[in-house]
């Protein structure tokens, strides 16, 4: 592995996210259920009619790429952050380095264009970890509504 000192700082050197456990972690950090994520998709893919929810745990397990549709519907389901998604999907297809992941919250995935919030503040970032100050009070992690 690659270990480098003076990277940026939005930019962690580690792979601790792949796209189906960011979106997995998005999802819980949020305190959704795949249940509840099911729920508020407007419209299922067609080659998922048979079992939403076998099919979202496929994506966050890594067994299916999920495609712009998939990314669409998610999207407007739960909070997370596209560019963040894109990035771990070229890393995990081997077109992106792995020094270019996107600094990651370890615990709610989140991420410096999507701060959480705890007492009206968003997060920053826990000095030399992947870890945000919000996780880092709240150990755990529920984000306030
Ligand atoms: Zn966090
Ligand atoms: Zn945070």
């Amino acid at each position: 592995m690659i270990m480098s000192h003076d990277a940026p700082k939005s930019w962690t050197p580690m792979v601790l996210f792949t796209p189906g456990s960011y979106l997995k972690t998005r999802r819980t950090a949020q305190l959704l259920t795949l249940q509840d994520v099911a729920a508020r998709i407007p419209t299922i893919p067609r080659d998922a009619e048979h079992d939403l929810i076998a099919w979202l745990e496929r994506i966050e397990a890594d067994l299916v790429p999920a495609s712009i549709t998939t990314i669409d519907a998610l999207h407007s389901a739960y909070r997370f952050d596209r560019s963040v998604l894109a990035a771990l999907a070229a890393i995990a297809r081997g077109e992106r380095d792995p020094i270019h992941t996107p600094r990651i919250c370890r615990i709610c995935a989140c991420t410096w264009r999507q701060p959480c919030t705890y007492d009206r503040q968003a997060c920053a970032w826990v000095e030399g970890q992947d870890l945000c100050t919000a996780c880092e009070t709240a150990p755990a992690n529920s984000e306030a509504a």
